[in-house]
């Protein structure tokens, strides 16, 4: 049956293919497979910070083989280094080189035809989007199905509905701010783990 949540998914797994298609066209330019632009974007949103290669398999949702062949294949190119990690002299962090971090940084323009479709939305239809978007991750996070992430929504700092302005209800501890739901990130350098009832709680802030 053609429900709106079936016609919601449709959307997002349409609009996630032209998203692929735009990471592809830039990915050949650079003469890199779609997987290795991802791992160069991952590791740039990282830095400094090294990550793991188990880390980086399963962000992507590949196999560990996977992420290994397309790692290895970004280390003979120049564009990844292996660094013993600093936490286990027995295991690798692996970090951009110079010349990764300069293709990492032109990677944002090949969806930025994305960004600017979204940036004509209102600003009210924006934010309902984006907070419809995080209950659905909030979802699929209790089903394991979506990779960790440093969201607003998983931090300790994250103070949900302790405003009563209705335009930006929450707050962050460490910047000490309120936090309007547009400005909830998912991908925080200053993140730092909630314990899970608390996360469990801040998710529902939301509903
Ligand atoms: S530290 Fe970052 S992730 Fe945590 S609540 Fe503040 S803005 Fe959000």
């Amino acid at each position: 049956m053609d429900t709106t949540s079936t016609r919601i998914i449709s959307a997002i797994s349409r609009i996630g293919s032209v998203l692929r298609s735009g990471m592809w066209e830039f990915a050949t330019r650079e003469n890199l497979n779609p997987a290795q632009a991802e791992i160069l974007q991952l590791l740039h949103n990282r830095a400094p910070q090294g990550v793991r290669l188990s880390w980086v398999a399963r962000q992507l949702s590949i196999s560990a083989a996977s992420a290994s062949d397309s790692v290895a294949a970004l280390v003979a190119k120049g564009l990844v280094r292996k660094v013993r990690a600093l936490d286990d002299g027995r295991a690798t962090d692996l970090h951009l080189s110079d010349e990764g971090r300069l293709v990492a940084e032109r990677i944002a323009g090949a969806t930025g035809f994305a960004d600017e479709a979204v940036a004509t939305l209102s600003p009210q239809a924006q934010q309902q989007l984006l907070g419809g978007l995080l209950q659905v991750i909030g979802q699929l996070q209790k089903t394991e199905r979506f990779p960790e992430l440093r969201a607003c929504l998983s931090c300790k700092y994250f103070q949900p509905n302790r405003h009563a302005d209705a335009a930006a209800p929450h707050h962050c501890g460490l910047m000490g701010a309120p936090l309007p739901v547009a400005m909830l990130r998912l991908d925080c350098p200053e993140h730092e783990p909630a314990d899970p009832v608390q996360q469990v709680k801040n998710w529902q802030a939301l509903v």
